[in-house]
């Protein structure tokens, strides 16, 4: 498998804390950074063909990777290719990264991407759980959903073939698409963005970013994997560990921020046995006092 990759782009036991929003994790075995869909296609089949295991990585937004790393092969998905079509759709490789894309749309007059501003995220991270957005503003006062601009999907099948597909292929759900069912990678991704106009998606992106600095820890001075626990229709997760007593708990470096109960930071030091030991304090102090399981919304990487 080794010799069948890019040999300059190869790493041996590369940390990965870097590459991941929580600044948590232990080592890959071999860490690759795959540049255009061909190469991704090319990393993910290499390594299915020699039965190593593997991990697509986008930003490392929505993952906690245990601290003894991962034995394996991590590829980072850097392809980011794009093209404007005149029609308003909009082809791009699936590591491109959204708070650059955004820009680049809202600047062309295309809307549709903007609610998403803020929000560290790759496209195929974005694919992969249905991005979503509750916009704050009184007019909007809706989620908006990923797979409403969504036109088709150019896929690595769990199967090996290389095939585009529709949303009806991509069961999108709230945090979940058929990528968490089934071993597809996606490559690259074609959205169908409207004509709009720019002082209003200006509005939009800066009423949105104004709510997240408010209401969120802020990533730069928090490192954080977003929302922990997968929300609780009509309860709110956050709500029930702010209720417990919660906020600003520790374990070691790891700490429920003040700020979401629902958002755990790392403070500078944090382990991944220090974020599931007070997964594991939130979970039980909920369900004693409310009867409420709280389930992880992150994805578990690699030994813990
Ligand atoms: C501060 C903060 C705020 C956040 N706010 C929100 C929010 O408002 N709304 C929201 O929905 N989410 C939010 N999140 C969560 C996170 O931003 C999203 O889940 C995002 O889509 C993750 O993208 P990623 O590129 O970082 O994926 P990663 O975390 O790198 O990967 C997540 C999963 O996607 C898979 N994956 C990645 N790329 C591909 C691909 N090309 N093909 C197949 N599978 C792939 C990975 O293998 C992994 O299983 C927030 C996170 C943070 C840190």
């Amino acid at each position: 498998m080794v010799a069948r990759l890019d040999a300059a782009r190869l790493k041996r036991d590369e940390a990965l804390a870097q590459y991941t929003t929580f600044r948590i994790g232990g080592p890959a075995d071999l860490f690759y950074d795959a540049t255009s869909t061909d190469d991704l296609a090319g990393a993910v089949t290499a390594a299915r063909e020699t039965e190593v295991d593997y991990f697509v990585l986008g930003l490392g937004a929505n993952i906690l990777v245990g601290d003894k790393g991962f034995r394996g092969l991590v590829i980072r998905n850097t392809s980011h290719h794009l093209q404007f079509l005149e029609d308003g759709r909009l082809w791009v490789e699936s590591g491109a990264i959204m708070a650059k894309l955004i820009p680049q749309a809202v600047e062309r007059g295309w809307s549709g991407l903007e609610h998403y501003v803020g929000i560290p995220s790759t496209v195929g991270g974005a694919v992969w759980q249905n991005l979503h957005f509750l916009s704050p503003a009184p007019a909007r006062e809706r989620t908006m959903f990923i797979a409403e601009v969504f036109e088709s999907a150019e896929l690595l099948t769990e199967r090996g073939k290389r095939q585009t597909v529709d949303r009806d292929y991509m069961q999108f759900g709230y945090d979940t698409s058929t990528l968490h069912k089934q071993r597809d990678v996606a490559l690259a991704v074609t959205f169908r963005l409207e004509p709009g106009d720019k002082a209003v998606m200006h509005r939009i992106m800066q009423e949105n970013l104004s709510w997240r600095g408010a209401k969120h820890p802020w990533l730069e001075y928090h490192p954080s994997a977003g929302s922990i626990f997968k929300k609780i229709e009509g309860v709110g997760a956050g709500r029930l560990i702010d209720e417990v007593g919660l906020k600003g708990f520790r374990h070691g470096d790891a700490q429920i921020s003040h700020i979401h109960a629902n958002i755990m930071v790392n403070l500078g030091k944090a382990t991944a046995k220090d974020v599931r030991e007070l997964i594991a304090t939130a979970q039980e102090k909920v369900e004693k006092r409310f009867g409420y399981h709280l389930e992880p919304e992150i994805g578990f990487i690699g030994e813990f």
